[in-house]
C-alpha cells in the first residue's frame, strides 16, 4: 500500500523580507519546491497578537523585540501543502541564525540576521494547526 502524508504547515514572510519585496520571490521557491499555496494574505498585525503568537517565548530575553518586529510592517502569511510539509519547509528555510544556514536554503539566501531572517515556519504538525488556526480561523 502506498502511503501518503499529505500535511499543512504556517508559513510566514517577515516583514525584514517584505519590504524588501521579496515575497513574490519567495512564493516562487516554496512552489517550485513542490509545495502548494492553499491560502494565503498580506497583513500587518498589532503587538498583542504577535505576542500571542509567539507566546511559547514568553520567557526567552528576545521575546519583546521579536514580537515588536513581527508587528512592524507587512508580512505574508500562508498555509503551505505538500507531503510531510512540516519538516519539509524547516528544512528550505534553513537554520533559525542566517549566517548557520545551509546554501540553497531561504535564510541562507535572504536572512539578514538571526531576528530579521525573512521566514517563520511551523516546527511540529500539531503547531502548525494551532498556527493555522491562528491566521486563517474566521
Ligand atoms: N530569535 C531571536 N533571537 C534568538 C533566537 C530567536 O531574535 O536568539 C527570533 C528569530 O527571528 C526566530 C524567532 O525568534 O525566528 C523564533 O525563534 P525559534 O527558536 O522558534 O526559531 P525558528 O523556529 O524561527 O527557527
Ligand atoms: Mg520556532
Amino acid at each position: 500500500m502506498i502511503m501518503s502524508n499529505t500535511e499543512q504547515t504556517l508559513s510566514i514572510i517577515k516583514p525584514d523580507a517584505v519590504e524588501r519585496n521579496l515575497d513574490k520571490e519567495i512564493k516562487e521557491i516554496f512552489k517550485n519546491k513542490g509545495f502548494s499555496i492553499v491560502n494565503e494574505k498580506k497583513i500587518k498585525i498589532e503587538k498583542s497578537e504577535a505576542e500571542r503568537f509567539y507566546k511559547v517565548h514568553e520567557t526567552k530575553p528576545f521575546y519583546n523585540d521579536l514580537c515588536a518586529y513581527l508587528s512592524s510592517g507587512p508580512i505574508v502569511v500562508m498555509i503551505l501543502e505538500k507531503e510531510n510539509a512540516v519538516l519539509g519547509n524547516r528544512e528550505l528555510m534553513g537554520a533559525t541564525n542566517p549566517n548557520d544556514a545551509e546554501e540553497g536554503t531561504i535564510r541562507k539566501k535572504y536572512g539578514i540576521s538571526i531576528d530579521k531572517n525573512s521566514v517563520h515556519g511551523s516546527d511540529s504538525v500539531e503547531n502548525a494547526k494551532i498556527e493555522i488556526d491562528f491566521f486563517f480561523k474566521d
